[in-house]
């Protein structure tokens, strides 16, 4: 069967809808009501996002459409305190590995898409896949997402083998303890499978939420061309029971304020369809260069640095209990800006190139042809140094996932703010095992500062001496503790 014909009959039942959950002029027509939103107007929605709530849309258009500089002021100190509230001063690390470039799609930003002859392509191999995790455990990864296009070369059985050989990868200092997935949607089937060799987050991003931006940059023709299959695939990966799921938008593809109360629809769409859940994570990568993509060179809605700011801000506060992440996309300027008031995770010490952690570590390497480049390529201990002198804790935990508190539980246990209970006590951990078994002394000496500060916020609650008895244990080897 052609590659297409697989998914032909499940596009053509979504095909057939006359509408979906994004109404393009609706989301204009609120954002156009609150063109020039007052003082009073933005305080009265920061006074219902201080309750930790998900705001409606028209709260998050008064947001977007503030452009008083005081209020705005007035959103960074919110979303800052309603991240330290639901997530602790804690940011998780991960890693991308990056599986295969070859690609039917033919979407206009991307360097992996079909038509860009440049490209070598290269799926790796189940043992090189093997050589890539051993590197990135010999630095100190304990989470990865990885990343495929979409091809015959990367059907469900190759994807499902290689996510089993990233988990049974075992080092001296461990192993990988979480394999996200970014890949194209999936029927429910499909995703069943994957559910049943432990995924952790399913990622898909829908790129824009514009349905005219989306069909003029994915060509009709190719399976990327369905707007609503991929729309829909988090409702499929829910049927399927994988419930912890990423959803994202890639701007400057379209206006960023559409983008972001197309994030809002979606989320609502998602919990009020499954009992509350809405997505895990949202992802909000700006498009940047890719070799052979002149489109990516220039994208038409470009977002500034001071918009891209006040997006993340404007997320954390319409959506308080879902977790952010900032790739190294950005650079490390901008990073370091957005953490404090919203972000959850980041990667560090990341690759981007199909192949590329064995790559790096030959000499005369030539240039990757990659995807797209890299604005913060720093190694993951500088990342994790940089972290430290922010009083934050890096943290690589992997509790709540391998304890099932995913989905519906995890929404329940971030809404009623259990996560500091549970997610500070477990990232200590996990730094105490980094500062160990792979931080630099400089790094170390920091490391440990942090814990000691972190720790004594804990003093005279009773997981104050579980939390110490398990820093004795790992510093005399044991690894793995957890809450
Ligand atoms: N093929 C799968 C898909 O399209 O969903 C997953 C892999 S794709 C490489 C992962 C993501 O990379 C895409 O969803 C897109 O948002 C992002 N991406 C593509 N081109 C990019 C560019 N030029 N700059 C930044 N991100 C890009
Ligand atoms: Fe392929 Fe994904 Fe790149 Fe589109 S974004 S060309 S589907 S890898």
């Amino acid at each position: 069967m052609n590659f297409l014909e697989k998914y032909k009959k499940e596009f053509e039942e979504y095909d057939k809808q006359d509408h979906d959950f994004i109404d393009d002029d609706m989301i204009w027509a609120q954002l156009n009501k609150w063109e020039n939103p007052s003082r009073e107007d933005v305080r009265r929605v920061l006074k219902k996002a201080e309750q930790c709530v998900r705001l409606e849309p028209e709260e998050t258009a008064i947001l977007i459409q503030n452009k008083d500089k005081t209020t705005i002021q007035e959103m960074y100190e919110l979303a800052h305190q309603l991240k330290e509230e639901v997530y602790g001063d804690r940011i998780v690390f991960f890693a991308p590995l990056y599986i295969s470039d070859e690609c039917a799609n033919n979407c206009l930003y991307c360097g992996f898409r079909a038509s860009n002859k440049e490209m070598h392509r290269k799926t790796l191999t189940m043992d090189e896949i093997e050589q890539e995790v051993r590197i990135m455990i010999e630095e100190g990864q304990k989470r990865t997402i990885l990343v495929y296009g979409e091809s015959p070369a990367t059907n469900i059985d190759f994807i499902c083998e290689s996510i089993k050989k990233v988990y049974s990868v075992k080092t001296e200092h461990g192993e990988i303890r979480r394999a996200n997935i970014n890949c194209a949607p999936l029927t429910v089937d499909e995703l069943k499978r994957l559910k049943e060799v432990g995924i952790g987050t399913y990622q898909v991003f829908q790129e824009t939420y514009h349905h005219d931006t989306y069909r003029k940059l994915h060509p009709q023709g190719t399976i990327k061309g369905h707007y609503r299959w991929r729309l829909y695939s988090m409702d499929r990966a829910q049927q399927a029971g994988v419930d912890d799921n990423g959803i994202g938008v890639l701007f400057g593809l379209y206006d960023w304020r559409f983008e972001v109360m197309g994030l809002l629809y979606h989320t609502i769409h998602l919990e009020e369809t499954f009992n509350g859940v809405g997505p895990h994570t949202i992802s909000f990568p700006r498009i940047t260069p890719a070799t052979g993509t002149p489109y990516s060179e220039h994208p038409e809605y470009a977002v500034s640095d001071e918009d891209f700011k006040k997006l993340v801000a404007i997320l954390r506060l319409s959506v308080p209990y879902t977790g952010l992440i900032c790739t190294a996309r950005e650079s490390e300027h901008v990073r370091r800006e957005v953490i404090p008031f919203g972000v959850s995770q980041i990667d560090a010490g990341t690759r981007i190139g199909v192949g590329a952690y064995a790559r790096s570590k030959r000499a005369n390497q030539l240039p990757d042809m990659e995807q797209f480049s890299i604005g913060d390529s720093r190694s993951l201990d500088n990342v994790v140094k940089e972290i430290c002198d922010m009083n934050s804790i890096p943290s690589f935990c992997t509790a709540c996932y391998r304890a099932g508190r995913t989905g519906e539980h995890f929404m329940k246990v971030a809404k009623s703010k259990f996560v500091y209970n549970f997610c500070i006590p477990n990232a200590i951990f996990t730094l105490k095992e980094y500062l160990l078994d792979y931080a630099s002394e400089e790094t170390r000496q920091k490391g440990e500062e942090v814990l000691k500060n972190h720790v004594e916020k804990f003093r005279g609650e009773p997981v104050y001496d579980i939390i110490l008895e398990k820093l004795s244990r790992i510093e005399k080897g044991e690894r793995d503790l957890r809450l």
